[in-house]
């Protein structure tokens, strides 16, 4: 970006906090002075919250960078932290999961329960062979079992690699050989849109190409058949008859706790390490204040899967280190019906929600009187993650699901920060629909220039973090190089996120997504983001991707990939109409550098497993290119769908 990126969008709304919020709230303005004063200190209180068998002898050892070590000497077991202590604690009766399955079959887990669970699958992977220091993958559903596999890894100093569920053999196999993983624990399959949707075939086709693969643990969910081979052990024969009492050893702050590959929206997946003690305390803090999670009485909802980063600092180690119950669900909003979400709001009393734009959007999609049939009064904080929350999707989300009284907290991290970094806190902060706010206390965020300048309220720039944090990546797994390269390199001594940001004139912050995606048109940068969240903003739009396109004069020309409210018409000359009309609302909004060259109204766009919407394929569509890796595509016949509609012409060019 040779100048900043241009500030287009303009947004005067702002949301104080609840009173009795504030008033109640775990973290309160004065975290910021005293995170400031000291911020080593501020994260050894954070550490404090848990249990340590070895206190550290130092909080940070910076003296090799990029290779951070917090808590140096520091010894703790993380299952015992999010399990035992708790039920030594008393609290062995609390719920820890109100379990749902997909066709209404439900569980409940206390953490006395999630203990035993735990313990005797530490049993069993001993009995099987795995030692700390190996790796196990993981690739299950959203069935309990997955959240005991990786606790129990962490009992015995396993590192996990979980793979998403709907991830394919060679997705699969890629990750098991790049960790050299030792077990894979799997299922039968999953519930997947009213259907059991097979997995253990995709284990046995990537396993043959993995020879470090010893065992292969299977959970029985739909009661598919099988094949079967020696090396595969059935989860309900090793595991639930494996003893229940486990003491859990203590590991070095530095152990390596698991590895997770990044979702792929922009390059190859990177395999992330992240270690034990800084992990665990900058997951259970940033949970406790983020949310202000009550143990006692709230009921807390994060309905993002497992296989990815918000699965685990946000289902797993977060929540149950802090002793929360929490709703857990196998299946996908939209069956047997579209309102199952709020159904389990409404029946699990839920308190707290915490989801993706992507979701949001979708639910705007469907219509506003889907949420309205449900009583969703339980609900007090909302929460967003994965993508720029569009301001108006935003404010539907507030107004629609929060009853207008909810704060919503943008939580802004990645995969490689391991925690939320960047987010309001909903007891202190006035919130400004799609803005992240500021960054959390002992976290120092800040936007540069192209010459790692800061650059002033009002200027746009590059997202980099400036001190290191405790849960932050360790390295790339086997790879210290690209670790290196990938987010040390671009500017001396800083993190680089990889993402474009603006400061507004209160130096409140502003993602505007990947700075790949940042278009340049007739020499002005202009993010992808604020364009998206301008068509947003129409009425008959639920959601928007845009790229820029290569154009003979303006160097680059906005494209836009739109799709419409469920409600609107758009055959014929009703969907000409509404074009015209979105590009002259873009222009009003953000001014007529903004105008898109070609708006397209397409019905689904091409989106990660994670939900993140893929904008360099739509930028092969808009350059007529043949696509490029499509391996990480929830759904691959998007594709397909929206270059027809571009080869056929459906779009408006002046
Ligand atoms: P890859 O790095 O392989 O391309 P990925 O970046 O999509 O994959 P994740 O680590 O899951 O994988 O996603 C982190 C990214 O998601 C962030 O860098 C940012 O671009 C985006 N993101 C997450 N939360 C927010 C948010 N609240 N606001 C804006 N962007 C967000
Ligand atoms: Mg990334």
């Amino acid at each position: 970006m040779s100048e900043t990126l241009a500030n287009l969008l303009q947004e005067t709304r702002r949301f104080p906090p609840p009173a009795d919020l504030a008033a109640a709230a775990n973290v309160t303005a004065d975290a910021y002075d005293s995170a400031a004063e000291d911020r080593l200190a501020f994260w050894a209180r954070q550490a404090g919250r848990l249990d340590w068998s070895t206190e550290w002898d130092q909080i940070l050892d910076w003296s090799n960078p990029p290779f951070a070590k917090w808590f140096v000497g520091g010894k703790l077991n993380v299952a015992y932290n999010c399990l035992d202590r708790h039920v030594a604690a008393g609290h062995g009766d609390r719920v820890a999961i109100h379990w749902e399955g997909e066709p209404g079959d439900t569980r409940t887990i206390t953490y006395a329960d999630l203990l035993a669970m735990t313990s005797q699958a530490a049993n069993a992977l001993t009995d099987l062979g795995v030692t700390a220091g190996d790796r196990v993958a993981i690739y299950l559903p959203m069935i309990p079992e997955a959240a005991v596999a990786m606790l129990a890894c962490a009992r015995i100093g396993a590192t996990h690699s979980v793979v998403f569920g709907g991830f394919s053999a060679d997705a699969l196999t890629n990750r098991i050989q790049d960790a050299s993983a030792k077990v894979v624990i799997t299922a039968d399959g999953g519930f997947r849109r009213g259907k059991p949707s097979a997995l253990k075939p995709t284990v046995d086709e990537a396993v043959a190409k993995c020879p470090t693969i010893e065992r292969v643990l299977v959970v029985r969910r739909t009661g598919q058949d099988v094949a079967w081979s020696d090396r595969d052990v059935w989860w309900h024969e090793a595991v639930e008859t494996a003893s229940t009492e486990h003491t859990a050893e203590a590991f070095d702050a530095e152990h390596p706790l698991f590895i997770l590959y990044t979702s792929g929206t922009t390059a190859k997946p990177k395999g992330i390490l992240h270690t034990t003690g800084g992990y665990l305390t900058q997951a259970a803090y940033t949970h406790h204040a983020v949310f202000d999670l009550k143990p006692e009485s709230d009921v807390y909802w994060c309905t993002a899967d497992i296989g990815w980063v918000t699965g685990h600092s946000y289902i797993v180690y977060g929540p149950l280190a802090n002793g929360a119950t929490q709703l857990m669900y196998e299946g996908t909003p939209d069956t047997p019906h579209k309102g199952r979400f709020w159904e389990l709001v409404q029946k699990h009393k839920v308190t707290i929600l915490y989801t993706a734009p992507t979701l949001i959007r979708t639910m705007m999609k469907w219509g506003d009187d889907i949420p309205r049939g449900h009583d969703l009064s339980s609900l007090r904080l909302l929460g967003s993650v994965g993508e720029p929350i569009n301001p108006e999707a935003w404010i539907w989300y507030r107004e629609n699901i929060g009853r207008g009284e909810c704060p919503v907290v943008d939580t802004w991290w990645q995969t490689e920060t391991g925690a939320i970094m960047i987010s309001p806190l909903p007891g202190v902060t006035s919130t400004k629909p799609g803005s992240a706010m500021r960054p959390l206390p002992g976290i120092s965020a800040d936007v540069v220039d192209d010459q790692a300048q800061s650059v002033p309220d009002g200027g746009g720039g590059f997202l980099v973090l400036r001190e290191p944090w405790p849960s932050m990546l360790r390295t790339i797994w086997g790879d210290d190089q690209r670790f290196v390269d990938t987010y040390w390199s671009r500017f001396e001594g800083l993190y680089f996120a990889g993402d474009g940001a603006k400061k507004d004139d209160d130096g409140d912050l502003w993602l505007l997504g990947r700075v790949d995606d940042v278009m340049l048109v007739s020499g002005h940068n202009i993010s992808t983001t604020e364009v998206e969240s301008a068509l947003v903003s129409h009425p008959s739009v639920a959601e928007a991707a845009v790229v820029g396109a290569t154009d003979p004069t303006t160097g680059q020309a906005i494209v836009a990939f739109t799709i419409p409210r469920g409600s609107v018409d758009t055959e014929g000359s009703a969907g000409e109409a509404l074009i015209a009309e979105l590009r002259e609302h873009v222009s009003k909004t953000l001014g007529p550098i903004a105008k898109p060259r070609q708006i397209l109204l397409v019905p689904e766009l091409p989106k990660t497993r994670s939900g993140k919407i893929m904008r360099r394929l739509l930028r092969d569509v808009a350059e007529n290119r043949s696509l490029g890796d499509v391996t990480t595509l929830q759904d691959s016949s998007v594709m397909d769908l929206i270059s027809s509609g571009m080869r056929s012409g459906k779009s408006d060019e002046d």
